[in-house]
Parts: C-alpha cells; structure tokens; sequence
C-alpha cells in the first residue's frame, strides 16, 4: 500500500469518496487532475479561514489610508487585528491606519433591532476622528443573517461626509474558503475605486498586483524595479492606498505575483482599460531574473533590457557567497509546504535551487486553474460557490488604451511571455510529490509520519503540531516573523532562516536519552 492509500484508507468510506479527489500523487506525463475550491468537511479541522478573511483581511485591509470598519461581534476584527504582516508607512501625504482595529462591536440588540444605526454612528466617529479620503465596511457573518443594508448606508455616508465610502458583502459563510473572500473584494475595488482617478499615464508605468508586502517583500521587489528605471504606480495592496489605486487605469502593464486572490482584477482591468498582465514570481533566483526579463521583453527598449541585465547582475553578486554557502547546508534534503493559494508554487523553485526538493505541498483554498494552469478556465461552479457575485466590466472608451497592437501581443505570446497566462502548480512539482487540497490535521500529521519531510512549510496552526513530532517547521504566511524573503535579499533571508531551522540542535535531543540508551549499568552475581 502507497502512502496515499494508507491515508485515505483511514476515513469511512463517505469520507474516502470525497478526499481521494482531493489526495493525489503526481503521475510522470499523466494529466493530473485534482479536486479543489469545494466545501470544506464540518469536523475535520480544515486550515480554511473564511470570506471576511479573504476580503478584509487579505486583500483590502493592506489599503493603509483607509478606515476599515469591521461590522460584527468584535471577535472577527480582534483576532485579524495586526496579525497579517502586512507592512506599511505612511508619510506627509499618505495617512497608515493599519495600527488601529475597527469594528461596530455588535451587541444583542443589534442582532435584534439591527445594527445600521450603529454603523452609520461609527462611520460618523471615524470621520470627525480621522478624517479619512475613504472608509471601507466590511460585513461579517451575523450581518447578511439580520438584513442590514450596508450599501445602503455607504452610499448615504458617501453623500453626507463627501468621501468614498464602499461596503464589503464579505459574512464569512459565503462560498467555502478565503478565496470567495478575494473576489468580492477584486469586484468592490474595480466597481468603486480603479479608474477613479484622473492622473496622466506616465512612461514605463506598472501596477503590481497580488504582493501584499509580509515582512516588507513588496518594499525588496519595488526597490529592485524602481532600480530598473519602472514607475509604479500602484501595489495591490501591500503598503498601497486608496489614492494610488484610483489612478492604476493608468499603468501600462500589470505584474500578477499571487494569482489567486487578484486574477479577477487583472482580467477586468484588460477588459476595462487595455492593459495587459504579465505572471511573475519575484520569489527564487531563477524567478525573479525570468520575470525582470519578461518585463524588459514587454516594453522591448534596449535601454531598459541593458539595465535589467545589469541590476539582475549586482544584485546577484551581493548574495552569491551566502546562497553558495546556505545551498552547501541544505543540499538533498526534503520539504512539505502547505500555504493558501499561491506560495506553495512561488516557493517551490526556491528550494529547488537551495537543493531541497519538496515532495509533500498543497494549497488551502487555491482552484484548479492555480494547480492544473489556467488552460482548465472556465470551471464549473458548484452551488456552494454561487453566492459570490461576479461581475462583468465593458470597455470605457475614454480611458481604454493599448500599450501594443493585438498582433504584437500575440507574437509576444508565441515568445513564450506569460501574458494572461498561468501554468499553475503542475508546471513546477516534481514527479511523484504528494499533493493535498484543503489539507487538514490529521492528513498532515499522517503524512509527516509516512513520508518524513526535513523541514515543514505552513501556518500558525499547525507549526507546533509539526514540531511536536521532530520536524523544524518554517511559516510561510508570517515568515515567523523575519522577511523580507522576495526579491534577492529576500531569497538570501529565506536562505539563512531554512538553515537555522534545519540545523537547530533541539531537534536532535527531542528523544530522552534513556529511550535508545541504557543508563543505568549494574552487576549481577558479579557479571557486568
Ligand atoms: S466566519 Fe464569520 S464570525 Fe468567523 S471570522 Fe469569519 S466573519 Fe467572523
């Protein structure tokens, strides 16, 4: 019996139908298929968060200039509070909430009588208090349950205090993970924000999308391109800001880091404006130099492609004796790595050239487009899945442009850039790695059982179960508090951290020593 089935034989058969979909082994030349963006099994200890997650706490809480107001019970907005690292500075121009959590602390009453009374009091509080150029309102599960109509007091609260108010339909029971989470919040973006602004296009201009700056990754990644010579205009939403989103109609092209949680907004911003969108991965050596090269490819200026080459080379040479030394440390070992969406790919290529190969990975809440490639698109939704809205944007004929006729584009395709295109986790794993969708307690500790891994990738809620059993774990949501890890510098940090953790002494001593060696020696009768 494989290691697959000695997992799933464990589950009654109920169980066993649904998770063997979900449960694979990667087959050589085998079109692997896999089930995902299904709902989660009640009782299981899934690692799934929710919707509000999704939207609020992935992607527009990152937005530092803006208020966030949380309506629910205080719990949703307590625990998200300064947990995510999502970095950001404010200065002069630019006001940083990010510090404060906001919510409406919904009582009984509210339950009860209603709570846009008290919404529309809290909004009132945080304008006199805070004076902020937008609020945003993010529902959370009693919320939809009573009926109260956020949008409604938005719009109102738009009106009166003369600044961008948007709600956020977000209650943690819609769809089936974080992911419904980010696509209401790509739709509220694009509706109220994107193409807001009235600035002017600027040359070599790019929005990067999909980076929310953990441990200051955005900020490694920007300093890199600004070296180039590209002006960005807007991060979605690591360190960004309302005022900056407003104008990224204006962009030439859009980098897509985490395709997950933001391909929605780049396809409707191409459909919208015209701008294309080019994948990247800014986390791995090899990653990083592809997708600058890509870039350069895209704007074919020879000037802008001489001082690529030249940037990759500094900044490759500043981390050469670490990497050399770090690979030296990690040679041939092994790794699981369990993150939501996207990392699981991101990182895979970064190992791979530190020598580790990883052969247990798998995503939280990613769909079959972030493993199998995008070529799957369209998926079929299920039922579970049919409460998140999706929108259709048209063409604005004002602001659409195009940066390269269609039959450029097209020949840049046949070139091999990514554009709109994305070949998902499959591309990247290696033969016979094990891979688990919505991966839960008792698969992890199984598998670490059965398979062994070096070093464990994955979250706070599993980092200590992972260690209990003698696996160094890493997280690769929090980076444990270290970072950045895109970028060079990031991958010489990534780099540092995997080595400590593979080497620290503890988990050579996790054993008592009395549990494979005598301690006591006597004689008998006078024998040893
Ligand atoms: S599931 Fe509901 S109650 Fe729980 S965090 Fe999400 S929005 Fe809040």
């Amino acid at each position: 019996m494989d290691s697959r089935d000695k997992v799933l034989d464990q589950y009654s058969s109920k169980l066993y139908k649904n998770r063997k979909e979900h449960v694979i082994q990667i087959e050589d030349g085998e079109p692997n298929v896999i089930a995902a963006d299904t709902r989660a099994i009640p009782g299981i200890m899934t690692n799934r968060g929710c919707c509000y997650a999704g939207c609020k706490g992935v992607v527009i809480g990152p937005l530092k200039d803006v208020v966030q107001i949380v309506h629910g019970p205080i719990g949703c907005s307590y625990y998200a509070w300064g947990t995510r690292r999502n970095k950001a500075k404010g200065d002069e121009n630019t006001k940083n909430f990010l510090e404060y959590c906001f919510s409406t602390d919904m009582q009984e009453t509210d339950i009860v009588f209603g709570g846009e009374k008290k919404l529309k009091k809290a909004i009132k509080e945080a304008v006199e208090i805070f004076d902020p150029a937008c609020i945003m309102i993010a529902s959370t599960c009693p919320v939809g349950l009573i009926g109260d109509d956020i949008h409604a007091v938005a719009a109102e609260a738009e009106e009166m205090y003369n600044i961008k108010v948007v709600a956020f339909s977000c209650e943690g029971y819609k769809g089936v993970s974080q992911s419904g989470g980010h696509h209401i919040a790509n739709n509220g973006l694009m509706k109220n924000v994107i193409g807001t602004g009235d600035a002017k296009p600027v040359k070599y201009s790019i929005n990067l999308l999909g980076e929310y700056n953990i441990g200051g990754d955005g900020w490694e990644i920007c300093r890199v391109l600004k070296r180039i010579g590209y002006n960005i205009v807007s991060v979605m939403t690591g360190d960004g800001s309302y005022e900056e989103m407003k104008n990224a109609h204006t962009a030439d092209l859009n980098l897509v880091q985490c395709h997950r949680s933001i391909n929605y907004i780049a396809e409707m911003l191409k459909t919208k404006y015209g701008t294309e969108w080019l994948k990247v991965n800014f986390i791995g050596i090899e990653g990083i130099k592809q997708s600058l090269r890509d870039v350069a490819a895209f704007f074919n200026d020879p000037a802008l492609t001489a001082k690529t080459e030249a940037v990759i080379a500094d900044e490759e040479e500043e981390i050469a004796i670490g990497m050399v030394y770090y690979k030296s440390m990690l040679k041939d070992k092994t790794a699981a790595i369990y993150v939501g969406g996207s990392r699981t790919h991101h990182y895979i290529n970064l190992l791979k050239s530190l020598g580790v190969e990883v052969i247990l990975a798998g995503y939280e809440f990613a769909h079959r487009d972030d493993y199998e490639g995008r070529q799957v698109l369209p998926l079929k939704m299920d039922a579970d899945s049919k409460n998140i809205e999706s929108i259709t944007v048209v063409k604005d004929p004002a602001k659409y442009r195009t940066f390269h006729t269609e039959e450029r584009i097209k020949e840049l395709k046949e070139a091999g850039l990514p554009i709109e295109s994305y070949d998902g986790l499959w591309a990247d794993i290696a033969d016979k790695a094990m891979i688990t969708d919505d991966y839960n307690q008792f698969e992890t500790e199984a598998f670490l059982k059965l398979l062994k891994p070096d070093i464990f990738f994955s979250g706070i809620k599993d980092k200590y179960i992972v260690q209990r059993s003698g696996v160094p774990s890493r997280q690769l949501h929090s980076y444990d508090y270290s970072g950045p890890y895109a970028g060079f510098k990031g991958a010489l940090n990534f780099a540092r951290d995997v080595t400590l953790a593979v080497n620290t002494p503890a988990f050579s001593l996790v054993q008592a020593p009395w549990k494979s060696e005598p301690t006591l020696i006597g004689n008998l009768g006078g024998m040893e």
